[in-house]
């Protein structure tokens, strides 16, 4: 039986406040919120989570969802389950209030959405679509188009897809084909096949509202072609319910190696008539309107990465501490694994990427916040470039950490981490897919290094060492023994951020090269800037708790000092990886050919 999930609250709650310091510089949403309403936020969504949801995410992945003649039924208490989540408004915690949503920061909407994708990764994916779809439509789409849909996918009544895959047009969508022909009414008709579009049917809510790329037929070739389209399962009556369905169908669904019970879905649209859509943003921008969804969706996909190594690591401690092998020296009694100090540096590691991922996806949906509602316009200009340049480092490190989190769980569970009665190989199984899908985490280092780092010369992420850099200053002149040389790695790893920044914006650099630098560069920053705040949490913890005596906060010095010294200690491979095998890379990699 796979550990039950205690959802995180306190380490949640201190990582808001004290690292992603979403209070500052947003004044408006921080004076309504105290600190106690946002602790009963989490303890309720993570209730419901913990009591409803968890139980049956190891059911539904043993019992997938199944398509049967072009429907697909979700497992038993899924219905339920997502309809009490939706019931309670947590779909629309972050999104607006005048469609009926809370209009709570985005930060706190992340950490809702972390528990339940602890809970149930399969079930998480679900709202993520559904909540990038209104922010989609809430900038792009008609009044009327608002009016008609937002309501019900802000309460989570309907949900909502991402329609963007086609056979031939994956990491490239400039090669899709669907094509939209305008009808007489203002509507239009598409006609084609897109793959493997999660929740593109299933049973758990009466409509299914999809946002498909398609081209017109006066269309240019390639990505400035492509315009966005509302195509709805059952087409609206006058009074707004579902009406006639419309010409679309799930042809199949894949069988996958994880998030198993997430249905994933080859969708035929207009294999008669047309499938009736209405254009959303304008003609041949639909490619700058769904990345509205897009980017929200990264932020999304680099939490599941947190959320899975969260539950990972829960379920790793809990066995640790029950598995009893082996003797520690000089004692003749069997220990509890957790002892032996090789698990503790694999718990340690678990628990150190798990709060670094934490603190990097707080941190940038903090941002997202700050830059609609810091109150001058040049902290919402500068909090919208950072969120720029995090969203890339969120989504590839947290879900490569997810990965590693989960594959170190197994690790510690031994021979009975490899079979499936025990949970943890499915959190491994879960985890795999958020490198990849959302833009594999390849194309997130190349939009690092050869977008956002280019569209400013560096200076954004200039800016964001600088400020790591007083971080580190800091902990190096608290002279406090519990975060050992916590300072001086943290140094080190930003000068070797620095070196790479330098080296990637240099006028005239081969664009060759820092593509074959991308992953390596995306990774020594994420790396180390996930020191810096996991070392700006442990100021915190020390000045809340100069004695050592609160357990919690000790914890959270010694991971950051754990993680200072373990992995950022690996920033100068990372640079070596980065600058001295780029020329390599291209050289050697014409091996292949
Ligand atoms: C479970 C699951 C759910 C999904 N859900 C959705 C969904 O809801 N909606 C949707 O539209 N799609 C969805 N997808 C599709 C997903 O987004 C794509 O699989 C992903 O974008 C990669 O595309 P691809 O599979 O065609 O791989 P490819 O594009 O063929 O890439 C293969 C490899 O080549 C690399 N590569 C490709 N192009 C470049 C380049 N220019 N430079 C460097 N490297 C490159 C990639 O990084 C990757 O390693 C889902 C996929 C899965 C498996």
């Amino acid at each position: 039986m796979a550990a039950p999930y205690t959802p995180p609250v306190e380490d949640m709650l201190f990582t808001l406040e004290h690292v992603a310091g979403w209070r500052e510089g947003n004044k408006v949403l921080s004076d309504k919120l105290p600190q106690e309403d946002i602790r009963s936020i989490l303890e309720e969504s993570g209730s419901l989570a913990a009591g409803m949801i968890a139980p049956l995410n190891q059911a539904s992945d043993r019992a997938p969802s199944a398509w049967r003649e072009g429907a697909v039924s979700m497992p038993p208490g899924w219905k339920e389950a997502y309809g009490a989540w939706a019931a309670a408004g947590w779909n629309g915690i972050a999104l607006p209030e005048e469609f009926g949503g809370a209009g709570m920061p985005v930060v706190l909407g992340t950490a809702t959405m972390e528990m339940l994708t602890s809970a149930c990764m399969a079930m998480g994916t679900l709202p993520v679509l559904t909540q990038g779809a209104v922010e989609a439509l809430h900038a792009h789409a008609s009044e009327e188009l608002k009016q008609r849909y937002l309501p019900r996918l802000v309460s989570g009544e309907w949900t909502a897809t991402m329609d963007l895959t086609e056979p031939q047009a994956g990491s490239d969508l400039g090669a899709l084909r669907t094509a939209a022909m305008p009808a007489a009414d203002g509507s239009y008709l598409l006609r084609g096949q897109k793959i493997f579009i999660t929740y593109g049917e299933h049973d758990l809510t009466e409509n299914i509202i999809h946002l498909v790329l398609a081209r017109l037929p006066d269309a240019p070739a390639g990505p400035k072609g492509i315009s966005l389209f509302l195509v709805p399962k059952f087409l609206l009556k006058a009074d707004g319910s579902p009406g006639a369905r419309n010409d679309m169908h799930c042809a199949g669904i894949e069988h996958k190696l994880g998030i198993r019970s997430s249905p994933t879905c080859s969708m035929v649209y207009g294999e008669m008539q047309g499938a009736v859509g209405w254009l959303v943003g304008r003609p041949n921008e639909g490619l700058a309107c769904m990345f509205t969804m897009m980017n929200k969706a990264r932020l999304a996909t680099g939490l599941q990465g947190v959320a899975i190594a969260e539950r990972a690591l829960q379920q790793a401690l809990a066995y640790a501490h029950e598995r009893r092998q082996g003797r520690l020296p000089g004692s003749d009694e069997s220990t509890p694994i957790i002892r032996h100090p090789d698990v503790m540096r694999n718990a340690l590691t678990m628990a150190a990427y798990t709060a670094a991922a934490r603190a990097i996806a707080y941190r940038a949906a903090a941002e997202i916040d700050r830059s609609a509602q810091a109150e001058d316009a040049a902290a919402r200009n500068q909090a919208a470039l950072y969120a720029g340049l995090l969203t890339p480092m969120v989504k590839a490190f947290a879900t490569d950490a997810g990965v590693k989190v989960a594959s170190l769980g197994i690790q510690i569970h031994g021979g009975m981490g490899y079979v499936e009665e025990t949970g943890a190989a499915q959190h491994w199984r879960d985890a795999r897919i958020a490198p990849i899908y959302e833009g594999t985490n390849g194309i997130q280092a190349i939009d690092l290094v050869s977008r956002k780092l280019m569209r400013d010369g560096g200076t954004g992420l200039a800016a964001l060492l600088a400020e790591m850099q007083l971080v580190a200053q800091s902990a190096q002149a608290a002279n406090e023994h519990r975060f050992g040389a916590m300072g001086e790695r943290l140094a080190e790893g930003i000068a070797a951020c620095e070196r790479v920044r330098t080296w990637l914006v240099q006028p005239g650099r081969d664009l060759r090269l820092a593509l074959a630098a991308a992953t390596p560069s995306l990774r020594l920053f994420a790396t180390v800037l996930g020191g810096a705040l996991l070392a700006k949490g442990a100021l915190a913890a020390r000045q809340l708790d100069p004695a050592g005596a609160h357990p919690a906060h000790a914890r959270r010095i010694g991971i950051a000092r754990f993680y200072a010294e373990s992995i950022v200690a690996g920033a100068q491979g990372l640079e070596q990886a980065a600058l001295g095998s780029a020329q390599t890379v291209i050289e050697a990699g014409t091996l292949f050919d």
